[in-house]
């Protein structure tokens, strides 16, 4: 037990860490060039926030939920999603009472929630997540929209499809609830015990039914779309238009409805095909209620969540995730205890000039020392030897052709940058 992570977590080891640096740059670079910056919330909030804010008919509350109580007998959560503490640190720091929209991101944010772990559900994840506050317009929902799917097809996945729907608002949802009921209150017996439970509480929950028995009596069961209200139908309208207008290719599927109580209007997820089947890669929509619902003022609001170790289960899937970049570009080698001296000063030369450089701590041979060179993936090999140290030279030795040139001690470091540059000491094609 001391020697494995717990259940539903996983280690990033430094074989894979350049794999989150490449999602995250990917993401932060998505995020400014759409005017989103970056907010980080506690890891940690009061319970009662989670309770109020993700609603207590939703699997997360009632099954999910890390909660503890301190050594000062406060309940507190882990964050089981990202929204909430967004929403509470805009309320405290009445970032409202800035420009408008409020946009913000979130990235490899970690999430917890007690769930059965398997393929592509742990109890610690990671979440990159955006937030827009105080635009009720439909083309903020397009904006976020296009922003996930630009970036999930610009890290070069395929196969994904965007589902969009509405989910009405509170004048014209329990429209739908009646009409859903009506339909359902026959096959009552059929739904498994939560779906019977959500029959009265909150019966659009059902579509979101992981049982297949449950989706078996949906079959012909009303459509959220055809109960909206004209300002939903509207709204849902511009999103289409919009959708269309900048070129995001969507599908209308009533069936998406988001887990979460405090959405409104505009829900989408974005569904990656695998071979093992659909896996839900990112999830969205309007939730123009809840900085009211959370004490501060009405003010609209739209975001998404992606998962972001799903996002890395699609690119290892498809061949998509880069090489491990080299851990170093210039390695020093020495021999003799003179030379030994000198390594370190060298390399940290070569680090104060911007160079990635190692050196031998550990008293190795030459041979073992190029080996090791060779596996942290170094360029370029600087050979410092008695011969070396007497001419007061360095041996510059190009990892990939073997080439090799002396080089003036004083002029290494302009050397070394210069070859670097140019990709070793004559660049292979
Ligand atoms: P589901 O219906 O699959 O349980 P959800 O509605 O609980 O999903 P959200 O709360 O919308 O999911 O979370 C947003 C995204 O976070 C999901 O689309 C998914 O990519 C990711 N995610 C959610 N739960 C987990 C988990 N347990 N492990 C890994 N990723 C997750
Ligand atoms: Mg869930």
């Amino acid at each position: 037990m001391l020697t494995q992570a717990p259940k539903g977590t996983r280690d990033i080891t430094p074989e894979q860490s350049h794999l989150w640096h490449y999602m995250e740059d990917a993401m932060r670079a998505a995020c400014a060039a759409a005017g989103y910056r970056e907010a980080r919330t506690p890891v940690f909030e009061h319970t009662e926030l989670f309770l109020r804010g993700i609603g207590d008919t939703t699997d997360v509350v009632q099954k999910e939920m890390y909660t503890f109580t301190d050594k000062g007998g406060r309940s507190v959560t882990l964050k089981p999603e990202g929204t909430a503490g967004v929403v509470r640190m805009l309320v405290e720091h009445k970032l409202f009472a800035e420009a408008l929209p409020a946009k913000m991101y979130y990235v490899s944010c970690p999430n917890f929630r007690y769930e059965k772990p398997q393929n592509g559900r742990l109890r610690e994840f990671h979440q990159f997540g955006v937030e827009a506050f105080g635009a009720p317009q439909a083309t903020v929902d397009a904006e976020q929209i296009a922003l996930a799917w630009d970036l999930l097809t610009g890290l070069g996945l395929t196969g994904l499809s965007l589902h969009v729907n509405s989910i009405g608002c509170p004048v014209c949802r329990p429209v739908f609830h009646e009409r859903l009921q009506a339909f359902l209150v026959e096959r009552l017996d059929k739904l498994c015990d939560t779906c019977q439970e959500r029959f009265t509480r909150n019966p659009m929950r059902i579509l979101d039914c992981k049982s297949p028995d449950c989706q078996a009596q949906l079959v012909g069961a009303p459509r959220v779309l055809d109960c909206l209200c004209p300002d939903c139908r509207a709204h849902m309208q511009t999103l289409q238009e919009t959708l269309t207008r900048i070129a995001i290719p969507f599908e209308l599927d009533p069936g998406i409805v988001r887990g979460l109580d405090y959405y409104t209007k505009t829900v989408f997820e974005i569904i990656a095909q695998m071979p093992g089947g659909s896996l839900t890669v990112c999830g969205g929509g309007r939730y123009d209620g809840l900085t009211e619902a959370l004490g501060g003022p009405a003010l609209p609001g739209v975001g998404f969540g992606m998962g972001m170790e799903r996002v890395l289960m699609l690119l290892d899937a498809q061949g998509k995730a880069p090489p491990l970049p080299p851990q170093v570009q210039v390695y020093v080698c020495t021999q003799g205890d003179a030379a030994r001296d000198a390594a370190l000063p060298l390399a940290q030369n070569l680090r104060r000039a911007g160079v990635a450089a190692d050196c031998d701590h550990m008293g190795r041979s030459l041979k073992a020392q190029f080996k090791h060179a060779d596996k942290c993936g170094a360029r370029l090999v600087l050979v410092l030897g008695e011969a070396e140290l007497l001419a007061e030279t360095v041996t510059l030795r190009d990892m990939r052709t073997r080439q090799e040139t002396q080089v003036p001690l004083p002029a290494l470091t302009e050397a070394v940058l210069a070859c670097l540059a140019q990709g070793g000491l004559t660049p292979v094609n």
